[in-house]
């Protein structure tokens, strides 16, 4: 199992799998932003069960995580586990067979990944453009770089996305930022996770059309696992 993306979401899908015993590869664009927040002052609630539950309950709950902390927290779970390897890498599109199913990816340094199913859950960074101010950069967050060729062999394989806008207001220690992106149109994604035109391809979080919500996109990553574990 190939995850592509290791925000909230694609976390908990690797390493619920992980524990699963499913070999899987975890591939994200920076080993530095593994459950990146959007700042450091955020908490939220965790799901009732998987990962963050688990870090949750031995850090005395969810108000005692500073986004460095969950970060580092994060990281050293997915690397303890086993049937799980986390690469430094972005994919930039899919491979796939003859009949059209996927097999895997192709990566930005021209290494291909092979693999019977692959998830997305690469949040808000298809097609994403980050601005501040006048200022505009190929961004999915403050500082986390984002590349347009997995929007675009999607979009070439006849995807359908709407575009979404984010913002966030500046603070103390951030600038405040718009981050305007797609994600994969209602009716792209059947209710398991599972894209309809692509098959042995999947998408969880906010890319597959979740809110913009921390909460939301952890329990998507848990729910996953339903569909995933079959
Ligand atoms: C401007 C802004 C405002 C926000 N406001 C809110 C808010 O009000 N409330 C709230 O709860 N949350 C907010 N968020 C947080 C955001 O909603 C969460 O990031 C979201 O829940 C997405 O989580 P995710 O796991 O789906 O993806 P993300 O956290 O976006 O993680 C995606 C990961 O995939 C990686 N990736 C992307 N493309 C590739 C690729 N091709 N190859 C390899 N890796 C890739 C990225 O590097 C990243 O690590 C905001 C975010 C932004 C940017």
């Amino acid at each position: 199992m190939i995850v592509v993306g290791a925000g909230l979401s694609g976390s908990e899908v690797a390493w619920g799998l992980a524990r699963l015993r499913v070999p899987t590869l975890l591939i994200t664009t920076s080993l530095d932003t593994i459950a990146a927040l959007p700042g450091d002052g955020w908490a939220f609630a965790p799901p009732a069960s998987g990962l963050l539950a688990r870090l949750s309950v031995e850090a005395g709950g969810p108000d005692a995580w500073r986004a460095r902390d969950l970060h580092r927290a994060v990281k050293r779970e997915l690397e303890r586990e086993g049937a799980l390897h986390v690469l430094q890498s972005t994919v930039t599109g899919l491979l796939s067979d003859r009949d059209g199913r996927v097999r895997g990816v192709d990566t930005w340094e021209g290494v291909p990944r092979e693999a019977d199913r692959v998830a997305l859950c690469v949040g808000s960074f298809l097609a994403a453009r980050l601005r501040i101010g006048a200022t505009e950069e190929v961004a999915g967050r403050l500082s986390e770089l984002a590349d347009d060729s997995l929007y675009e062999d999607l979009e070439a394989r006849g995807v359908v996305f709407e575009r979404r806008r984010l913002t966030l207001a500046g603070d103390d220690l951030s600038p405040g930022y718009e981050v305007e992106h797609s994600v994969l149109a209602s009716g792209e994604v059947g209710e398991d996770g599972a894209m309809l035109r692509l098959p042995g391809l999947y998408a969880f979080g906010l890319c597959a059309g979740g809110s913009p919500d921390l909460q939301q996109s952890a329990r998507a990553g848990v729910a996953a696992l339903r569909t995933l574990a079959r």
